[in-house]
């Protein structure tokens, strides 16, 4: 999804005109999804065409960014260096109540305290020096 350039450890996201919106939206705190606008299918963040239909109208646009708790992971081994000081951490999938879902962390709660179809909230960590991202916690 993203070429990587690291700060302060972090993987860091190098922006393009696919991407811009996801992680400027980020800063301003808001929850920001690729939507068909002729098909109205939801879709992975920097698409440039509909999976669906085939069409390039694929703006992005603003989600409440609640949801509840899908599935989930927890990672026990860093496949990433710039990760060992996060295990063990959790990669779920939150189901947004406009529908799409989302990969994210969730944070605020123990890993074995986690459960499928808990209420979640968006909540924005700065992980590294411009870098908020998006993440979930227990409503
Ligand atoms: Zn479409």
């Amino acid at each position: 999804m993203f070429d990587i350039e690291t700060s302060q450890g972090w993987p860091m996201p190098v922006l393009d005109d696919l991407n811009r919106p996801l992680f400027e939206g980020m800063k301003e705190g808001k929850v920001m999804v690729q939507k068909c606008a002729d098909c109205n299918t939801w879709l992975a963040p920097s698409a440039f065409i509909c999976e669906a239909c085939g069409s390039e109208n694929v703006p992005w646009v603003e989600v409440s960014g609640k949801g509840e708790l899908y599935t989930y992971v927890v990672y026990h081994r860093a496949y990433a260096p710039e990760f060992e000081s996060m295990v063990p951490y959790n990669v779920a999938l939150i189901e947004l109540e406009e529908g799409p879902r989302l990969l994210a962390n969730i944070v605020g709660i123990a890993n074995e305290d986690l459960q499928i179809g808990m209420a979640l909230k968006p909540v924005f960590q700065e992980v590294a020096e411009g870098l908020p991202l998006l993440r979930f916690e227990p409503a």
